[in-house]
């Protein structure tokens, strides 16, 4: 492959850029896990990772992909043959719901269409109808990353206490923790699964479990196997500041300056710069004639969006062009949306500028690649990342 200048453009929904402050942070010798040096940033970590999450109870860091953190929600809290209700927002729910079944639970699906988030009523309803308490816990995505499509949280906890149930409620935010709008003691989440690739802006290879105390309790009679995943063990070494095993150092160091940019933002800042540069985006979409995915406009993703190309199809094609004519990487249609949608990622370390790059070289690909589609959504976004600007609403540049 022939040498490109200039930065790639990694606009997947995940990996995303990792700041230079983080990879500066991540370049450091490898020290003793079990030593004082790395004691002190333990007890730095534990001390303010609950922040980025909305709890001030214990958040479990496994040297782990994403998939680890799910298993090990699902096996701390439940026993084998368990009833869990699931929701199938897109691909990543339903990858969710495959690993429930390999772990010998029993996962019941509710069917979606891939382009609205959970339907809180729908899960009430099935959870008011369930009076022998069968179902243990619900399992939702929070931003569905092959769709663009949050569903609301709040909405599914209110359901269950309306539905006065006993379930957990257990949420993937892999693709929204540190963008989207979040509370995990707030919205009554039991346990909270992220990822450290998306929007904490990490590279992959750490995982999380942010755990309630309702769902500390419930791991106290969960049979499930588990030996790796187990919380108890971990959540004894990290009282001092320590992991039962070898912990992901690096990244770890990565981490820690990751949390600083983010609070030194501010969350709300940070979740505000994401809702805008996902407004930019939709408002291009809707210039050049194409449709967005997500059907519900108050579901809408500002981690991602998902475009539709016209007459469904060709999407591979376009996504090679781009790489190839502009060096930049879009995401991919998943399973049944495969070569149906391309996806934009405007997630992590992200500014107006890079978003004008990102849906210039989107354009600039749809003409060179021949998509049907009308010339002026870098135009449009123009106008939307320029209006609040020249309104002086936002003083601290995103
Ligand atoms: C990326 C992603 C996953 C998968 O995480 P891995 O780190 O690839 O194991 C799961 N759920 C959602 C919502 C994701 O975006």
């Amino acid at each position: 492959m022939s040498h490109a200048s200039g930065r790639h453009f990694l606009q997947i929904p995940g990996p995303t850029n990792v700041p230079d402050q983080v990879l500066r942070a991540m370049d450091m010798p490898t020290i003793d896990h079990r030593g004082p040096d790395f004691q002190a940033l333990g007890q730095r970590l534990f001390g303010k990772i609950g922040k980025v999450f909305g709890t001030t109870n214990p958040v479990v860091i496994y040297p782990a992909s994403g998939t680890g953190a799910w298993e090990a929600a699902l096996t701390n809290t439940l026993s084998p043959g368990d009833t869990v209700l699931m929701y199938e927002t897109g691909h990543f729910a339903t990858l969710w719901k495959k690993l429930a079944e390999k772990l010998g639970l029993k996962p019941e699906f509710i069917a979606g269409d891939w382009r609205h988030g959970a339907d809180a009523a729908a899960i009430g309803e099935r959870l008011a109808s369930d009076s022998g308490h069968e179902i243990k816990a619900v399992c939702v995505v929070h931003n569905e990353t092959s769709t663009g499509c949050v569903s609301p949280i709040k909405a599914v906890r209110d359901a269950i206490n309306a539905a006065n149930h006993p379930a957990l409620l257990l949420v993937d935010t892999i693709s929204s923790l540190g963008s989207i709008d979040y509370r995990h003691d707030e919205w009554g989440v039991d346990v909270t699964v992220a990822g450290s690739q998306k929007g904490l802006m990490l590279p992959p290879g750490l995982s999380f479990n942010a755990v309630s105390n309702k769902a500390l309790e419930a791991s106290k009679s969960a049979r499930l196997p588990n030996a790796y995943w187990g919380w108890g063990e971990m959540l004894e070494a990290n009282s001092k500041g320590f992991f039962p095993y070898t912990p992901a150092t690096n990244i770890l160091y990565g981490l820690d300056t990751a949390l600083d940019l983010l609070y030194e933002e501010g969350m709300e800042n940070v979740f505000a710069r994401h809702d805008r540069h996902a407004a930019a985006t939709r408002a291009a979409v809707e210039a050049w004639g194409l449709e967005v995915l997500c059907a519900e406009p108050a579901h809408y993703s500002s981690s991602l969006t998902a475009v539709l190309m016209p007459e469904r199809k060709g999407a591979d094609e376009f996504r090679k062009s781009v790489l190839a004519n502009f060096d930049m990487s879009l995401g991919a249609g998943l399973s049944k949306l495969s070569d149906q949608i391309f996806r934009i990622g405007h997630l992590g370390d992200f500014n107006d500028l890079m978003l004008m790059g990102t849906l210039s070289g989107v354009e600039m690909g749809l003409k060179t690649a021949g998509v049907k589609h009308r010339a002026g959504g870098a135009r449009a976004a123009m106008e939307v990342l320029t209006a609040d600007r020249t309104a002086g609403s936002i003083s601290k540049a995103a």
